[in-house]
């Protein structure tokens, strides 16, 4: 696929550091994208096959209000980082991708960072992709639920939720924020129906406690809403970005989880009435 026409949007991979593309964007805490008409954006994939049903575009928006301890792209944390670039342009890139996607099972998922955080320009992208018989997926924290009204929600095939952690102080030492704006939205996705992936970052002594999954594991087994319980296993991909950018990095020496401890958090996710893997 092309990768440059508007010479704005950049095709990459999640993994690529972008770092100070656009100095002089606003503050990310508080940030308002009233119109949607322009945002800022990390990068985007054209083929994934990790973020959703089929064969996914899948654009990575900027702007974060975690700071997970874990997370492998801190350099989608603040829109600085990002390129801003017109909703108009990434429409044109999608209408490009849309037939292959259609004939592949797949569709447009919007991911970060935290596409909540722009919701008004989420919105314009979902609702063009939908225009064009696009599955839609929402890949968030769900911190900003409250961002995602009815309308928004009409846009939206697929919610992909990522609960970090069910003990608050747990989740307020991986994420600094507390996790019950995260239950609260996954609670209205319940209410509504709305078809949601719940995602779990399994982290060697950080997340694995059996007693913190066996109460994500309850919370989430009643919501018939809820197709899957995705375990996503802790990795070093990221590592160098915290480096790159200056940050300090807390997991330099946790290892990914082994095959034995992702099999026990599966096992206590279907022992609890989930589909998990
Ligand atoms: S929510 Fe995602 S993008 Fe934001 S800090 Fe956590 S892992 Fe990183």
């Amino acid at each position: 696929m092309a990768s440059t026409d508007a010479g704005e949007l950049a095709e990459g991979s999640r993994h690529d550091l972008r770092h100070g593309l656009s100095p002089e964007a606003p503050e990310t805490e508080g940030y308002n994208d009233r119109a949607g008409e322009w945002g800022y954006v990390h990068s985007y994939e054209s083929a994934s096959r990790v973020d959703g049903p089929g064969i996914r575009a899948t654009l990575f928006l900027s702007g974060c209000l975690l700071r997970c301890q874990f997370c492998h792209n801190p350099d989608t944390w603040h829109l600085r980082d990002g390129r801003k670039v017109p909703a108009a342009g990434v429409i044109d890139r999608i209408a490009a991708f849309a037939p292959a996607l259609r004939a592949m099972g797949g569709g447009l998922t919007l991911s970060g960072g935290e596409p909540l955080l722009q919701a008004a320009f989420s919105y314009r992208l979902f609702a063009a992709a939908k225009s064009m018989g696009l599955h839609t997926a929402l890949d968030t924290s769900g911190l900003l639920g409250s961002n995602a009204d009815d309308d928004f929600l009409k846009e939206v095939d697929l919610v992909l939720l990522d609960i970090k952690s069910w003990d608050p102080e747990t989740y307020r030492t991986i994420t600094k924020r507390d996790v019950a704006p995260t239950l609260r939205f996954a609670e209205r996705l319940a209410a509504i129906g709305k078809p949601v992936w719940v995602r779990f970052t399994l982290v060697p002594g950080l997340t694995d406690d059996p007693a913190n999954v066996e109460k994500i594991a309850r919370f989430v087994a009643p919501m018939k809403n809820v197709e899957w319980v995705e375990i996503q296993p802790f990795h070093q991909m990221g590592a160098f970005k915290w480096k790159a950018i200056g940050l300090e990095y807390k997991h330099a020496d946790t290892a990914p989880p082994s095959a034995a401890l992702v099999n026990r958090v599966i096992e206590q996710f279907r022992a609890a009435g989930c589909r998990a893997r």
